[in-house]
């Protein structure tokens, strides 16, 4: 296997990381514009950032999760966005392979979109249509080159994923689900056709519901409250991403 690209794939991934922490924050705070210019900035203190504090990882580690100046504790969070964007960018790797880089980059980019959202969510429970949208637009027109499914497929799956959360919303009057579900489950539809969409929300709610479970045994939460459900969508899309052939088969095979 190829141990160094996999390797460098998974250091470019931490770069990603820290870059969505940056455009997570902006986007909720200034302007979209500001994304990608302007430089980052302590929440307290507003004290711009040095280099050697935007390293992925090392530099939460190095301050103790601090901030430099203030001494005001940042959040774990984005060392985990980070850690969690290598991880995922290294496994996509993996699964991927670099025979066809035009889908690797496509693998990539759509992992990173989706850690974008998941962290978004996580972090200010609701999903932005800014990203969510031209996401599902992009994954529509991408069928057209045929990276994975065809563009009927992917406008099934766009209805379908759409169609199908719009009626949890619906049937719950909104209070198991969101509008900013919807446009995820549009953008997993566009982009896995319906079958990896059905899959993706599969291990979505097996994700969740094991973490639920976890969290009232450990009395973390109550019965009803509510995880932030993005971030398991997020997971189980970039698993439907890598094996939502292998799994479909591995389904139809019981019947
Ligand atoms: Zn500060």
């Amino acid at each position: 296997m190829e141990l160094i690209p996999i390797f460098g794939i998974g250091i470019f991934g931490l770069a990603v990381g820290s870059f969505t922490n940056a455009a997570v924050y902006r986007l909720k705070i200034c302007e979209i514009k500001s994304i990608f210019f302007g430089r980052s900035f302590c929440p307290r203190c507003k004290k711009t950032l040095r280099a050697r504090d935007l390293i992925p990882l090392a530099s939460f580690l190095l301050l103790r999760g601090r901030c430099r100046f203030c001494r005001k504790k940042i959040s774990p969070h984005y060392f985990w966005v980070e850690l969690a964007t290598a991880v995922a960018f290294g496994g996509v790797a993996v699964f991927t392979g670099f025979a066809d880089l035009a889908l690797l980059s496509w693998n990539l980019f759509f992992t990173a979109i989706f850690i974008f959202l998941a962290s978004f969510d996580f972090l200010f429970g609701e999903i932005p249509d800014e990203v969510s949208l031209p996401a599902s637009l992009l994954a529509f027109l991408g069928s057209f080159l045929a990276f994975t499914i065809a563009p009927c497929e992917s406008l099934i799956g766009l209805l379908a994923g759409g169609g199908f959360f719009a009626a949890i919303v619906l049937i719950s009057n909104g209070k198991w689900m969101g509008g900013g579900d919807i446009r995820f489950g549009l953008l997993l539809g566009a982009l896995l056709g319906w079958q990896g969409f059905a899959i993706a929300v599969f291990a979505a709610s097996f994700l969740g519901s094991t973490v639920g479970v976890i969290q009232i045994l450990q009395k973390k939460k109550k019965l009803k409250s509510a995880l932030p459900f993005a971030p398991f969508l997020a997971a189980g899309g970039v698993a439907a991403i890598l094996f939502a052939e292998e799994i479909w088969e591995w389904y139809l095979s019981f019947f």
